[in-house]
C-alpha cells in the first residue's frame, strides 16, 4: 500500500526527532554481541594452513583493544594463556577480588609472584588480562605524561573515549570514599576537582569498571568492538617462543610466527603471512613480555646462553629497568563495618604521591569465615607471625588461622599512599626456560633517597588526615586516632617477607622500607630507545613490535590501566592508518 505525501513526511519528522532523541542521550549503548568466539587452543588445527596479518599475544589490557582494532581490516590471531572472565565469579564480582587474587590454582585468573626484595605480587592470567583482577578505578594519564611519550594528542583524545563509553562508570562513591575525600580536602590536598577521568592536582573521584552492582567489565569486552571474521581468539594459548627467520643474506632477524602450548600440554604453530608490513605484536605485559624476549633469544647474551637459549640479538637492556610503585598503607579501625570499596577517589599531590583508600574486606562472613586474599593489602592482619619466619607458605597457614578469629577484629579501612615514578629501579631475569612460570623480578623499592623522601611525606599526609574531623569521628571513641596505634597496627596488617625492625614506628623511613607492598602498577623491562624504537618497535629485529606496560620509563596517571587500554586503541588505529592511509577509515 502506497503512502500518502503526507504520512511520508510523517514518517521522516518521526524518523528526524527519534535521531534527536537519540543524539541527545549520547552515545549507543556498546553491547558484547559481536565478541569473537572464544576457542580453546588445542582447538587449533595441527598444520594448520592459515596465517594472519598480525599475531597479537597477550590478550590483556592492551592486547584485546589493539586486536579488535587491527581486525576491523587485517585478519588477526589473538593467543591468550588464561581462560575466559565470563562465567568467571572471582573475575565477574568486586566482593571476590581478594579471594581472586589468593586462588593458587595453577588455572586461576592471578598468578601470584615474589619479588626478590620480599614482596607479595600478582600478575594476570585470563582473557582481559589486569583488568580482570584489579581494583577497577580508572583515571587518564597526564597531559604532560602524553607530551613526553610523544603520542598523537588528539587520537589520544579519541581513544579514550572509545574505551570508556564501552566499560567505564562513575561509581557511586562509598561511605568510605567519601569520608577520605572529605579528609583530602580537609587536609589540604585541594580542590576538589569532582567527578572526573582528567589527571588534575587536588582531591577528585575517578572512573571504575564496576557497574553499580559491583559487576566487573573488562578489556575482553573490548573485542566486541572488532570484526568477528577477521579475528580469532584462542584460550589457554601460551606462548613459548617467538619464531624468526635468520637467514644469511637478510639484514636482521624477521619475526614469522610463534610457537604456542595448549591446555593439553601439545605444541603448535602459528605464522604471519608474507605480507611485507605483517607483525607479531607482544603484548603479554611487563613481565611477561621481557620474559618472551628473553625466551626467544633476544636479551643479554650470556644470561640467554646460561639457559642454552639461541642467541637471536644481543640486547644488554632486555628485562632491565623494572620498577614497581611502592605502595604503604595505614589500617584504621572503626566502631561498625564499613561497606567494601576499592579505589574510587584520590588525592593527587604536588609531590608526586597519590593518596587512595580501601574498606571492608574481611568484616563479611564471607571473608572471615572462608577466604582473605593472601595477596591483598589486608594479609596478616593482627599478624604474630615472627617476621623471620613469613615466608609465602606461613602467610598462606596464617590466612587459615585467621578464619578462627571474631570478625569485629577486622573493623576498618585503609588508607594507602603510592610513589609516583619511583626512582628505585630494578631488574628481571629467568630462572628456567618454562613460560608457565616466574621470571625472578627485582625492584629495589626505596633504594633512590627520594622515593623515601616522597613515602615519609605520604604518610605524614595520611595522619593530617586521621587528624581531620571527618577521620576523628570514625574512631571508637570519636576523639581520633593516635598515630603510635595505627602504625602499630599497620606495621603487622601488611605482610610481605621483609623482616622488621623494633623501630618502626618511630622512623617513618623504616616504617616504609618494612611495609613496603605494592599497588601492582609495575612496569618496564623494554624501554623505549634501548629495546623498543618510539614506534615501538624491537630494535634490530623486523616484524616485532610490543605494545603494554612494559616500554613506560614510569606508570601513567595515578593507576595505569586508563592509559594501557587507551595506547592498545591508539597503537592499532596507528598501524591502520600507517598501512592504508586514508582507506583505515579510523
Ligand atoms: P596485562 O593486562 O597483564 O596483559 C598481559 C596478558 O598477556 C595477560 O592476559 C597474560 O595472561 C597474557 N600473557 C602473558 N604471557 C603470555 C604468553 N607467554 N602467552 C600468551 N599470553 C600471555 N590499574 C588501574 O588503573 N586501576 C586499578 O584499580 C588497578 N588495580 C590493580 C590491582 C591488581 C591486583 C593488579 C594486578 C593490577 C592493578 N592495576 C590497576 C594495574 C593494571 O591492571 C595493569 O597495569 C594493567 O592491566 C597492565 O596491562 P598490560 O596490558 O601491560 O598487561
Amino acid at each position: 500500500m502506497a503512502l500518502s505525501r503526507g504520512a511520508v513526511l510523517f514518517f521522516k519528522l518521526l524518523a528526524c526527532l527519534l535521531c534527536l532523541f537519540d543524539l541527545s542521550h549520547g552515545k549507543k549503548q556498546f553491547t558484547l554481541k559481536n565478541l569473537p568466539p572464544l576457542r580453546k587452543a588445542s582447538s587449533y588445527p595441527t598444520g594448520c594452513p592459515a596465517t594472519y596479518d598480525y599475531i597479537v599475544v597477550g590478550g590483556g589490557t592492551a592486547g584485546c583493544p589493539l586486536a579488535a582494532t587491527l581486525s576491523l581490516k587485517y585478519k588477526v590471531l589473538l593467543l591468550e594463556r588464561g581462560g575466559s572472565p565470563y562465567g568467571n565469579r572471582n573475575v565477574s564480582y568486586m566482593e571476590n577480588f581478594h579471594i581472586g587474587l589468593m586462588n593458587m590454582a595453577p588455572d586461576s585468573s592471578a598468578q601470584a609472584f615474589v619479588s626478590t626484595d620480599g614482596v607479595i605480587n600478582a600478575r594476570a592470567r585470563v582473557l582481559g588480562g589486569g583488568t580482570c583482577i584489579n581494583a577497577g578505578f580508572y583515571s587518564r594519564a597526564s597531559s604532560s605524561f602524553i607530551q613526553e611519550v610523544g603520542w598523537d594528542e588528539d587520537l589520544v583524545n579519541k581513544s579514550f573515549p572509545w574505551v570508556e563509553e564501552k566499560i567505564v562508570q562513575w561509581p557511586k562513591i562509598a561511605p568510605w570514599q567519601a569520608a577520605l575525600r572529605d579528609g583530602l580536602l580537609q587536609a589540604g590536598v585541594a580542590p576538589f576537582n569532582g567527578y572526573t577521568f582528567d589527571h588534575v592536582s587536588g582531591t577528585k573521584v575517578g572512573g571504575t569498571i564496576f557497574d553499580e552492582t559491583g559487576y566487573r567489565h573488562t578489556a575482553a569486552d573490548l573485542l566486541a568492538a572488532g570484526d568477528p571474521n577477521n579475528l580469532r581468539v584462542l584460550l589457554h594459548a601460551s606462548v613459548h617462543k617467538i619464531v624468526f627467520d635468520s637467514r644469511q643474506g637478510r639484514l636482521k632477524p624477521r619475526a614469522i610466527g610463534v610457537q604456542f602450548t595448549d591446555e593439553n600440554g601439545r605444541r603448535h604453530q602459528a605464522f604471519l603471512n608474507n605480507k611485507k608490513n605483517s607483525e607479531i605484536i607482544v603484548s603479554a605485559g611487563a613481565i611477561g613480555t621481557p620474559q618472551l624476549l628473553l625466551l626467544s633469544g633476544i636479551g643479554p647474551k650470556n644470561h640467554l646462553k646460561s639457559h642454552n637459549i639461541p642467541v637471536v640479538l644481543h640486547n644488554k637492556y632486555v628485562g632491565k629497568g623494572m620498577a614497581d610503585n611502592p605502595m604503604n598503607s595505614i589500617f584504621i579501625p572503626t566502631r561498625s563495618p564499613p561497606r567494601q570499596s576499592l579505589i574510587e577517589t584520590v588525592g593527587i599531590t604536588e609531590e608526586g604521591v597519590f593518596i587512595e583508600a580501601s574498606s571492608g574486606f574481611g568484616q563479611s562472613s564471607e571473608s572471615v569465615h572462608c577466604h582473605h586474599g593472601i595477596m591483598s593489602a589486608e594479609i596478616g592482619q593482627l599478624s604474630t607471625i615472627p617476621p623471620k619466619q613469613r615466608t609465602l607458605e606461613a602467610a598462606q597457614k596464617y590466612a587459615q588461622n585467621k578464619l578462627n578469629l571474631p570478625k569485629e577484629v577486622f573493623h576498618g579501612g585503609f588508607i594507602l599512599e603510592k610513589i609516583d615514578g619511583p626512582l628505585s629501579t630494578g631488574h628481571l631475569v629467568l630462572i628456567d626456560t618454562d613460560v608457565r612460570n616466574n621470571p625472578a623480578v627485582t625492584f629495589n623499592y626505596f633504594s633512590h633517597p627520594q622515593d623515601l623522601d616522597r613515602c615519609v611525606y605520604g604518610i605524614k599526609t595520611i595522619e593530617r588526615i586521621l587528624k581531620t574531623n571527618r577521620f576523628s569521628e570514625l574512631a571508637a571513641d570519636g576523639t581520633g586516632f593516635s598515630m603510635e596505634r595505627v602504625l602499630n597496627m599497620s606495621v603487622q596488617a601488611n605482610v610481605n617477607l621483609i623482616p622488621k625492625h623494633t623501630n618502626d614506628t618511630e622512623s617513618l623511613e623504616q616504617f616504609c622500607k618494612d611495609t613496603v607492598i605494592t599497588i601492582w602498577h609495575y612496569h618496564g623491562g623494554c624501554h623505549v630507545g634501548k629495546v623498543v624504537d618510539q614506534h615501538y618497535q624491537v630494535l634490530g629485529v623486523s616484524g616485532l613490535r610490543v605494545v603494554d606496560g612494559s616500554i613506560f620509563s614510569r606508570s601513567p596517571g595515578t593507576n595505569p590501566q586508563a592509559t594501557v587500554m587507551m595506547m592498545g586503541r591508539y597503537m592499532g588505529v596507528k598501524i591502520l592508518r600507517e598501512r592504508l592511509g586514508r582507506a583505515a577509515g579510523v
